[in-house]
C-alpha cells in the first residue's frame, strides 16, 4: 500500500470485512426496482464481474424487502438495503437476509421504532450504515447550528445519528459523509475519520453525469484515499451501474491501491495520427476491463513517438501510414494492416498470461 490507511473497527458485512484493514472495497447500486428479481439478480452479477464487492438495493415498499431473500439466492456478494424513514421496510428487509441496511435513525421517528430496528440488526449481525446527504440534513439541525460550514453540517448530523445508535449499545456502524460538492465532501470525511472509529463508505453525491462526475468524484476521492481515509468507495454516476464499478477500480489502480485491473494506455493523437485510432482504443480498452486482463495496454497514434512514450506497456500498438505496428515494452516486433491489429493484439496478449 503506497499510503498508510486510516485504522477503523472492522465491520462484517455478510462476511466481508469493512475497515480495520487496508482493503478498500468497490461498491454500486442497482438502478433497477428491487421487485425485479431477475434483472436486479443479473445486474449484481454483472458488477460483481467488474469488481463489484457490495451492492446496494431500494426498498421502496414490502415487494422490494421481500424479493431481497430471492436475490440473495441468484448472487453473491453482500446487499445492503437502502431505506428511508419507513422503519417497517428495514424489518422486513433484515427478515429477508439482508446484510447491511442505509438508514439514518433520526429519520426513523419514535424511539421505539428504532430501538425495534436496533434488536433486529443486533440479533442477526447486521450492520447500518449511516448515510448523511447535503441534501437532506434534518431541520431542527439547521435551525440550531445553520451557520455552521456544510462540512460541518454534514459532520454534526452524522454525529447526531451515532449518538442515537450508540444509545442503544449499536456500534456496528458504517458512516457516508455525502454533498454535491467534492470540496465541503472532501473536508467532511476529514472531521469524520479525526473523531468516529466507524469505516467510511466514500462518495459524493449527486455528482452528475459521467464526463462531470468523475472529476468531481476524483476531486474529493483521490486527497482521501491519499491520506489513507475511506475503506469502500462508490462513484455516483448518472449512468449505468457498471460504468460505476468500471470509474472506482480505475481509480483504485491509479492510486496504487489495487493492482488487479487492466492498466490502459492510449495518446490523445495528433497531426502525425494516420489510422483510426479512437475506435479501436476503445474496443481495446472494453475487451481488457470485461475480460480483467491485468496488463498494461497501450493503443498509439504513431510508430515515431508512440512505442517510446509507452514504453511501460507490456504490449500494445502503434499507428503508422494506415497501419500498426505491434511492439512490447517499448520494442517494435511487427506491422500490421488496420483491420487485423485488434485481432492480433489479443492473440499476442493471450501469450502474455
Ligand atoms: S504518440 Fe504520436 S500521434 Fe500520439 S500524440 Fe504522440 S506524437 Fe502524436
Amino acid at each position: 500500500m503506497p499510503f498508510k490507511r486510516n485504522q477503523t473497527k472492522p465491520v462484517s458485512i455478510g462476511g466481508l470485512t469493512l475497515g480495520g484493514n487496508d482493503e478498500i472495497i468497490v461498491q454500486s447500486m442497482c438502478n433497477i426496482k428491487t421487485s425485479c428479481v431477475e434483472e436486479v439478480s443479473k445486474q449484481i452479477n454483472e458488477a460483481a464481474s467488474f469488481g463489484a464487492k457490495i451492492m446496494r438495493l431500494s426498498v421502496l415498499d414490502f415487494h422490494d424487502a421481500s424479493a431481497i431473500r430471492e436475490i440473495k439466492k441468484k448472487v453473491s456478494i453482500p446487499l445492503v438495503a437502502d431505506i428511508h424513514m419507513d422503519y417497517r421496510l428495514a424489518l422486513a428487509s433484515l427478515e429477508s437476509g439482508v446484510d447491511a441496511i442505509r438508514i439514518n435513525p433520526g429519520n426513523i421517528g419514535d424511539e421505539k421504532r428504532i430501538e425495534e430496528v436496533l434488536r433486529e440488526a443486533l440479533k442477526r449481525h447486521v450492520p447500518i450504515r449511516i448515510g448523511v446527504n447535503g441534501g437532506s440534513i434534518d431541520k431542527a439541525l439547521l435551525k440550531e447550528k445553520g451557520s455552521l460550514s456544510r462540512s460541518a453540517l454534514l459532520f454534526e448530523s452524522a454525529k447526531k445519528h451515532i449518538g442515537i445508535l450508540n444509545k442503544y449499545g449499536f456500534d456496528d456502524i458504517v458512516l457516508s459523509l455525502k454533498g454535491s460538492d467534492a470540496l465541503e465532501t472532501m473536508e467532511a470525511y476529514r472531521l469524520a475519520a479525526q473523531s468516529f472509529p466507524y469505516p467510511l463508505h466514500l462518495g459524493v453525491t449527486e455528482a452528475g453525469p459521467k464526463d462531470v462526475s468523475l472529476i468531481r468524484s476524483t476531486i474529493a476521492l483521490a486527497p482521501l484515499l491519499m491520506e489513507g481515509i475511506g475503506n469502500t468507495i462508490r462513484i455516483s454516476l448518472t449512468e449505468d451501474p457498471i460504468e460505476e464499478v468500471k470509474a472506482a477500480n480505475r481509480l483504485l489502480l491509479d492510486l496504487g491501491l489495487k493492482k488487479d485491473w487492466p492498466r490502459f494506455i492510449s495518446c490523445p493523437t495528433c497531426g502525425r495520427t494516420e489510422v483510426r485510432l479512437l475506435p479501436l482504443a476503445k474496443k481495446v480498452l472494453q475487451y481488457l476491463e470485461e475480460h480483467r486482463i491485468n496488463k498494461t495496454v497501450a493503443i498509439m497514434g504513431c510508430a515515431v513517438n508512440g512505442p517510446g512514450e509507452a514504453k511501460q506497456a507490456d504490449i500494445g500498438l502503434a499507428g503508422a501510414k494506415d497501419c500498426f505496428v505491434l511492439f512490447k515494452k517499448g520494442k517494435a516486433i511487427k506491422t500490421l494492416p488496420q483491420d487485423i491489429a485488434f485481432e492480433t493484439l489479443i492473440e499476442e496478449l493471450k501469450n502474455l498470461y
